[in-house]
């Protein structure tokens, strides 16, 4: 007998499911098993080759030899949400009640299920970027809404929000929840200040709450800053901010993440999230404390994440470079692990379909793995179609990888 439930019925009208009503396996768990089979290069998934700071992993381990082991207080131990606080204030001005206003989760992602759950009724509609990051549909059908997308396009100025689709997804009459991605995975686009305030105005304009991930805060380049939309006037009121240890710290392993904003909505979370996991990773809260501290301490790694975000924008350079030489385009991102490149020109000259098949085909043609962008969108949307031939490289890994990735690509030119 099929397996059931409310959840199945949306995701199989979202596009979720196979033919046969089975989970597919996603396109990273494809393209990851393609890389080990065959030896190539992955610049499929986005995950750091190297892990993050010393100090911070001996934390955890002290913790957990010392016999941190049992479950921590439900919204978080008192030392990471002190942290929390600390670095919302110190970094952006804003100012949370440690008590109420501060939840700890298990990543990010338990931190955005948590709150659609918490927050979206049946058929509520949510508004989300498109290209978006994948779970995103899946929570957004799990939840039981209905999604409803703004698209990126790409300019010289980066991957840009379309400010008409914007307004007219807000005045949409089931639209109910903005999710917001910045800096955005997989576009590496960071929102402008004018972008955050547009979509700002429309949130208050038609009571909207905004939910905003911003995993990638610290990675940005060139000068490029982050701005979190809940410091613009009127926002804090009605935003939900999520972020986690895993992009900032190079531990995506950990899965510690946290939300915060005004009470009554992290108290509807608080009230989901119990009912998920109850709490969250022991051991590794005070590790995390310690991290979102370090910087403020002399010790020597404090200058972590600076030089991460600083190495990472070489490695952005690297990759560009190599994916231009192989007669690619590619539209030079402001933050995140990811660049998009246009590989239409390669796809032509193969005579392949799309950039699915040549993901497919790039582990025996170049000894290298990437995802096709449209992984991020729905079948059938505009974005689906605009970004076809488009392609997410990730340049987390390794310097030496993604040089050796460069030396690889060109094969693609012919
Ligand atoms: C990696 C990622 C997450 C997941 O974060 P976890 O803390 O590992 O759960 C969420 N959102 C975006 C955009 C990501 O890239």
């Amino acid at each position: 007998m099929a397996p059931a439930g409310p959840w199945r019925a949306a995701a199989a009208a979202a596009g979720l499911l196979g033919e046969d009503g089975i989970a597919r396996p996603t396109i990273f768990a494809e393209m990851s098993a393609l890389a080990l089979a065959t030896g190539a290069i992955n610049l499929g998934q986005g995950f750091p080759d190297d892990d993050g700071p010393e100090s911070v992993k001996r934390v955890a381990a002290d913790a957990l030899l010392g016999g941190l082991n049992q479950y921590p207080p439900g919204p978080g131990i008192p030392e990471l949400r002190r942290a929390i606080a600390a670095h919302q204030s110190r970094h952006y001005g804003l100012d949370l009640d440690v008590e109420d206003e501060i939840l700890v989760t298990t990543g990010a992602t338990e931190a955005i299920a948590a709150t659609l759950l918490a927050l979206v009724s049946p058929g509520d509609g949510v508004i989300t970027l498109e290209p978006f990051y994948d779970a995103y549909a899946a929570m957004i059908a799990l939840a039981g809404g209905e999604h409803l997308t703004v698209p990126l396009h790409p300019t010289v100025q980066g991957f840009r929000p379309d400010l008409q689709a914007l307004v007219e997804a807000a005045a949409h009459p089931a639209a109910r929840i903005v999710l917001l991605n910045s800096p955005h995975n997989p576009t590496g686009a960071v929102l402008a200040p004018a972008e955050l305030q547009r979509v700002a105005d429309l949130a208050i304009e038609h009571g909207l709450i905004v939910v905003t991930d911003e995993v990638y805060e610290h990675l940005t380049f060139d000068g490029v800053t982050h701005v979190p939309i809940a410091t613009l006037p009127g926002m804090a009121e009605r935003t939900l901010t999520i972020s986690s240890v895993g992009k900032t710290f190079s531990f995506t392993g950990w899965k510690v993440g946290w939300v915060s904003g005004p009470a009554r909505l992290v108290d509807a979370v608080r009230a989901v999230k119990q009912f998920l996991t109850y709490v969250s990773g022991a051991p590794f809260q005070p590790a995390v404390a310690h991290a979102l501290d370090l910087e403020t301490t002399d010790e020597p790694e404090a200058g972590y994440v600076a030089q991460l975000a600083a190495s990472l924008a070489r490695r952005r350079d690297l990759l560009v470079d190599a994916l231009e030489g192989a007669g690619m385009s590619t539209v030079r991102p402001e933050g995140t692990y990811f660049v998009i490149a246009d590989a239409t020109g390669v796809i032509e000259r193969l005579g392949l379909a799309d950039a699915a098949a040549l993901c497919r085909a790039m582990p025996e043609l170049c000894g290298v793995v990437a995802v096709p962008v449209s992984a991020f969108t729905r079948a059938g949307s505009a974005s689906a179609t605009a970004l076809r031939n488009h392609v997410r490289f990730t340049f987390t890994k390794s310097e030496a990888s993604i040089r050796q990735a460069a030396l690889r690509l060109p094969r693609l030119a012919g």
